[in-house]
């Protein structure tokens, strides 16, 4: 018997018929959206669908004994490549873990099994007057979103996963079972493991339970828009709002290709397809007035065109779903093309240099990139479109190269909140150093011996000394 057989056979009494090697269903689950691998053989071998802790452990304890690689996998929405299956193996679905079991509205926090999706959560949270504010634009699920480090358009106000998960429960790659954290504010016992599993992107353990954070919803929420003539200006509005310490909820820039692309795929009439600023403020209504008074004014000193605030839900519902649908919108401005996502964060301050030097790349490279990005937080993406020529994937990946090099230069990041995955790994060196990196590849060793969790996953070859 091959290890994959042997491992059918111990976990199949178990799951019943959960568990597949469907070539559909392998092939769904070798991917994310985005970026993926150019050898089409990198799948998994099997894929199996848990719903409690204690199947993750079994499954796991399976595969630390078979020596089998094993990646788990929430919503498949990441964009680095994160869920290809460099050494087959098992693909362990969590997306049926979607129990609540706790809401503790006095202590503004849930309990919550992994492949619960944020969607989910805040229709349950809506009647207790609460909800999480961490919201990538996909189905993504709670457990992937804490595997990546997401984060979305209200981290300005709320942060990222990071600051938004209290603890966790995890399977280690031995298939021990172990909480982190726990229902508290803040703790200072230790080291920091709900930290270190934060953003591992499924190399270091499992997650199967998150306590989340929760924030009361806002008394009033107004949204507005402004347009601007150029991308600066757009830039410096948003880079003054930060600096004057406006408590702003979201802070959006669409530039006007991308503008043209939402224009376009959301119907968003009495739009131009200008560079444009998506605003949401949070506050009593007493407060709302005055921070749309001064965000005006930003705007204005700003040379913006038209400001707009609108508090009706209907409009706010209608700009944010456009903004949220910014990626679809990107796949369907050019037919054939593929999308490849830059994810670069830089220093506030350094943000209009950035994207004014990203916007020259783009228009040197002749390919089709829309900006779009969480600039109250100076990270940005650039989905720039893979022409369907033989030279469209070489010619994409240098512009990313060249806006990832950019970022480094200017004293950024090589992703604010999609991961490295394989996509990215070639710049870890360049954001970390070697030693880092040999403190990365201990640690790693350490909590997964056998290299069994993700494997080829985040971590690039540490160079020896
Ligand atoms: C249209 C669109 C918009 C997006 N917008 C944003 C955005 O604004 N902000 C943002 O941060 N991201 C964004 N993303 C990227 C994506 O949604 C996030 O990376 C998300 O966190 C992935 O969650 P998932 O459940 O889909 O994880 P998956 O794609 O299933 O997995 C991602 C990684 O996490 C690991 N993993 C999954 N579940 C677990 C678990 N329970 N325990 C341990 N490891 C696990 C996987 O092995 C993999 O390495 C967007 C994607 C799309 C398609």
């Amino acid at each position: 018997m091959t290890a994959i057989e042997t491992f059918i056979a111990r976990i199949q009494p178990l799951v019943g018929n959960r568990i597949s090697t469907n070539a559909t269903v392998r092939q769904h689950h070798a991917h994310g959206e985005g970026w993926q691998s150019p050898d089409p053989a990198a799948q998994p071998d099997v894929v199996v669908f848990a719903r409690t802790t204690e199947e993750v452990a079994a499954i796991v304890s399976a595969c630390h004994d078979l020596y089998l690689p094993v990646i788990p996998f929430g919503g498949g929405t990441s964009l680095e490549g994160q869920l290809t299956a460099t050494k087959g193996g098992v693909s362990l679905d969590l997306s049926q873990m979607n129990a609540i079991p706790e809401i503790r509205p006095q202590d503004l926090s849930c309990r919550v099994q992994a492949g619960v999706t944020r969607q989910q959560l805040n229709g349950l949270l809506r009647s207790d007057g609460l909800f999480f504010a961490v919201d990538p634009g996909g189905e993504a699920t709670l457990g992937g979103m804490c595997a990546t480090r997401a984060s979305g358009t209200g981290a300005v106000r709320y942060g990222t996963m990071r600051e938004n998960v209290l603890g966790l429960t995890a399977v280690m790659a031995d298939g021990k079972i172990i909480q982190t954290g726990g229902n508290v504010r803040k703790s200072a016992t230790g080291y920091d493991l709900t930290g270190l599993l934060i953003g591992s992107e499924g190399t270091l353990g499992i997650i199967t339970e998150i306590q989340a954070r929760l924030h009361p919803l806002p008394e009033t929420i107004l949204g507005a828009t402004c347009q601007f003539s150029t991308l600066a200006d757009a830039v410096d509005t948003a880079t003054s709002i930060i600096q004057a310490g406006l408590p702003i909820g979201r802070l959006e820039l669409l530039d006007d290709v991308q503008m043209d692309a939402c224009i376009r795929y959301s119907s968003l009439e009495g739009y131009r397809p200008l560079p444009t600023l998506f605003f949401e403020l949070h506050a009593s209504p007493a407060s709302v007035t005055e921070q749309a008074d001064l965000l005006r004014e930003i705007t204005e000193y700003h040379n913006g065109l038209s400001f707009r605030a609108s508090a009706s839900p209907e409009e706010r519902t209608r700009l944010w779903k456009a903004r949220h649908d910014a990626f679809w919108a990107c796949m369907a401005y050019r037919q054939g093309h593929k999308g490849m996502t830059t994810d670069a964060v830089v220093p506030i301050s350094a943000m209009t240099d950035m994207i004014t030097l990203a916007k020259q790349d783009i228009e040197e490279s002749g390919l089709v990139a829309p900006i779009v990005g969480h600039v109250g937080d100076g990270n940005f993406h650039t989905v720039i479109l893979i022409p369907p020529e033989p030279d469209g994937w070489a010619r994409a990946q240098a512009l990313d190269h060249k806006i990832i090099q950019r970022a480094l230069d200017l004293g950024g990041s090589i992703s604010g909140e999609h991961g490295i995955g394989i996509a990215k790994q070639m710049f870890m060196h360049n954001q970390h150093g070697n030693d880092a990196i040999m403190v990365m590849h201990a640690i790693k060793r350490a909590l997964d011996p056998r290299n069994i969790l993700n494997p080829g996953m985040l971590l690039p070859a540490a160079v020896s000394p």
